[in-house]
């Protein structure tokens, strides 16, 4: 599972950070999550609550937020939300270029 490895590997650098900085405990994770990413953030949540068990996160929350794509239009120049699987205008109907919405990084760590 795809979820899993990434949820692992986030709280490893979660863990690092939180030993670099003497912590006793994590607090929150807050995750940015681009809806292109092609991670289900439910599935992380999941991932999340069961790894953590073991380790110093065990309290901590996960918050994830997740950002749409923006869409621009080639043709009229129109600007909106896009994806994940709908990149047409919705004024003219002309194709979007897309930016953005494969976001996927630990934004926040919240240490006690
Ligand atoms: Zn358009």
């Amino acid at each position: 599972m795809h979820e899993l490895s990434i949820t692992e590997s986030m709280i490893a650098i979660v863990l690092e950070t939180a030993r670099e900085q003497k912590a006793k405990r994590v607090i929150k994770i807050e995750l940015v999550l681009g809806r292109l990413s092609g991670v289900v953030g439910e599935s992380l949540q999941f991932c999340f609550e069961v790894i953590k068990r073991e380790t110093m996160a065990r309290d901590a929350e996960l918050v994830i937020e997740e950002i749409p794509a923006r869409g621009t239009c080639m043709d009229c120049n129109a600007s909106m939300e896009a994806g994940p699987y709908d990149f047409i205008c919705r004024e003219c109907g002309g194709p979007l270029e897309v930016a953005g919405g494969n976001e996927l990084y630990v934004r926040a760590v919240e240490l006690e």
